[in-house]
């Protein structure tokens, strides 16, 4: 399988008076053609910092050091320039409320003529290729003539899908961009973004999001976040029957028994809170809340490691 994006070791750190946030802490992973990552974990665990960082590191994020290579280039280090040739087109981005990015002024279709303009593509070309894409995500043509305003936000959310695939990226970027539509509406975005990349319109994606119980759905792979570290990295089917990580395990269990989306309740069934990442506890950042945290995890972090196809950062898991 083709490796299309590979972050090694990122540390992106927010620089606020005098201190220093330690947002994402050492996160590597990677994605694959074909393939959806889904990123979850608790508010401030540093999804957002590390999904925008990939797009631009921008005061007062700082790079603090790492690689996220992009077929073969480094995000992180590229030119003005070359990110603007990259952005928009082999790497795009749907933001969580459609309407802040389409012109309220511009009709779909004058949009996408401009979009085309923008890109040095064919205004026919692009539309023909919108007409048929809209058909796949069930939304008629007509959508073309209409204004943003006129459609609901699960319209504009598959439009922004629609849009996003036509320049046939390799990576699609997604932060909780269906937190504020209704379930039902929010499976039908996940499944039209997997069908998408089953199709090759979009060669791979990268979805933020609260609600592992909707993203396990569609994703091929979890991330799990914790205070700014990998908590652990396995297929979506083995991490829901099988969690390795202490804080994955209490994640799941938080939401099967509350039977609530966690979206709603922001995956608080977990006891205590994260630590602050100006100053975040030596050892494992999830030690001060975890039942089974022993000596050792109070002073030395524990290291990712590869345990029945899961990457699992946790000392209970494949140390002796
Ligand atoms: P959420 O689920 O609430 O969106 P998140 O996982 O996306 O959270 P981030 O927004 O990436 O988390 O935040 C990670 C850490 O960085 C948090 O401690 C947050 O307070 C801090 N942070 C985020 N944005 C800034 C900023 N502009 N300035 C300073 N600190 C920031
Ligand atoms: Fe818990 Fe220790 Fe594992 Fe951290 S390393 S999750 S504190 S057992
Ligand atoms: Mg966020």
């Amino acid at each position: 399988m083709n490796t299309i994006l590979q972050v090694r070791d990122a540390r992106i750190y927010y620089a606020v008076k005098g201190t220093e946030v330690k947002a994402v802490d050492g996160v590597s992973f990677e994605v694959h053609e074909g393939e959806i990552l889904g990123i979850v974990g608790e508010s401030g665990s540093g999804k957002s910092t590390l999904l925008n960082s990939l797009v631009n590191v921008r005061p007062p994020m700082k790079y603090i050091g790492g690689d996220a290579l992009f077929d073969g280039k480094n995000l992180y280090r590229m030119s003005k320039e070359e990110k603007k040739s990259v952005l928009g087109t082999r790497l795009t981005i749907i933001p969580q409320y459609a309407l802040d990015a389409l012109p309220p002024v511009f009709r779909i279709k004058q949009y996408l003529a401009d979009f085309a303009k923008t890109h040095g593509l064919s205004e026919s070309e692009i539309i023909k290729l919108a007409r048929e894409r809209l058909k796949e995500v069930s939304l008629s043509e007509k959508v073309l003539d209409m204004y943003p305003i006129e459609l609901s936000g699960g319209m504009r959310q598959r439009v922004a899908i629609v849009i996003a695939s036509l320049t046939s990226p390799r990576l699609l970027l997604g932060d909780e961009i269906t937190s504020a539509l209704d379930v039902v509406t929010q499976k039908g975005i996940m499944l039209n973004i997997r069908r998408f990349v089953d199709e090759g319109l979009i060669g791979s994606a990268v979805l933020v999001t609260h609600d592992i119980s909707l993203i396990y759905q569609v994703a091929d792979t979890i991330m799990v976040m914790y205070a700014g570290k990998v908590a652990e990295i396995a297929p979506a089917e083995e991490i829901a029957k099988k969690p390795l990580h202490p804080y994955t395990n209490m994640l799941i269990s938080s939401l099967t028994k509350l039977g609530v989306k966690a979206s709603q309740q922001r995956l608080s069934g977990i006891k205590g809170l994260p630590p602050s990442l100006a100053n975040p506890p030596p050892g494992c950042r999830f030690a001060p809340r975890c039942p089974y945290a022993v000596g050792r995890c109070k002073s030395e972090e524990p290291p990712a490691k590869n345990v029945d196809g899961h990457l699992v950062a946790c000392w209970l898991r494949g140390w002796d």
